[in-house]
């Protein structure tokens, strides 16, 4: 295939928290489906930077930004950074996402803000800030989980609630840009290997023992699926999203 009948040739896409993880497969699958790619980072600017490498040894433009998603100008710098590097935006992934486990009733102040400020209030700005950019057609996808739906155990109570505020987020603006051609959508991930949730950590028994199939997920399986949304095929869905969890929902 050449690079100009690739799916998502001459779009320009931010994956934000894509240094590692999930964010730095969905980032590798864009820029192999076509598209130009910046990635945001918190605290990994090495990685990100040979992320960034990478995917420019590959033939696309690529970047890495610091922006830090808890940060009310970190939403700005993103779009800021990623509209100067590729020249525009067609594609928002709005992956950048912490878990802070415990029981709720002992949980500090501090990282309930932390979660609220980057899984919620990060995504919002972001994605307002990116709506001065995207054109028609352009994709709007966001990382959720499946416990923004169903919580099989406690301990994530927070991380939860921030989960299931991007459901009416992702349904309520995919109304709004309706008009605008643009699709919103959330794709929702059960347990998958990282370093947020390793398949050797300490919640990994537990975990295994909700899912239909016997194994965590991979990054590559996440980024499939969000290729998928923000490719041509993809044009009639918003507002709804792909759950990918093992069968942890069924
Ligand atoms: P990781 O902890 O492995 O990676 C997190 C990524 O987000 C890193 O690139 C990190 O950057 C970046 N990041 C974290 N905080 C900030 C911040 N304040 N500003 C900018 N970037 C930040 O997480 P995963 O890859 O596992 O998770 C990615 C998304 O998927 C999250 O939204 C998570 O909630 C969701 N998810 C994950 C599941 C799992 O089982 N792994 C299941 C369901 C959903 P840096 O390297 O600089 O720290």
């Amino acid at each position: 295939m050449t690079s100009s009948s690739l799916p998502l040739s001459g779009k320009r896409a931010l994956v934000t928290g894509g240094s590692r993880g999930i964010g730095a497969a969905i980032a590798r699958r864009l820029a192999a489906d076509g598209a130009d790619v910046a990635i945001t980072y918190e605290k990994s600017a090495d990685v990100a930077e040979a992320l960034a490498e990478e995917i420019r040894a590959s033939g696309r433009k690529a970047a890495a930004i610091q922006a830090d998603a808890g940060a009310v100008a970190g939403a700005q710098a993103a779009i800021d950074g990623a509209v100067a590097a590729l020249g525009g935006l067609d594609i928002l992934v709005n992956n950048a996402g912490i878990a802070r486990m415990g029981d709720f009733a002992d949980q500090p102040l501090q990282e309930i803000e932390a979660q609220l400020n980057v899984n919620v209030r990060g995504v919002m700005l972001t994605t307002q800030a990116a709506l001065n950019h995207i054109p028609e057609g352009g994709r709007i996808i966001t990382i959720g989980s499946n416990v923004g739906e169903k919580v099989p155990f406690g301990g994530i109570t927070v991380y939860s609630a921030t989960k299931s505020a991007l459901e009416s987020f992702t349904r309520s603006l995919a109304r709004e840009l309706g008009p605008r051609h643009v699709t919103v959508n959330l794709v929702r991930p059960g347990p998958v290997d990282t370093d947020m949730n390793p398949a050797d950590g300490p919640m990994a028994a537990s975990v295994l023992g909700f899912l239909a199939l016997d194994r965590y997920g991979r990054p590559e399986e996440i980024a499939g699926a969000v290729a998928y949304l923000a490719g041509p095929e993809a044009g009639f869905i918003t507002g709804t999203g792909i759950v990918i969890d093992g069968g942890a929902n069924a």
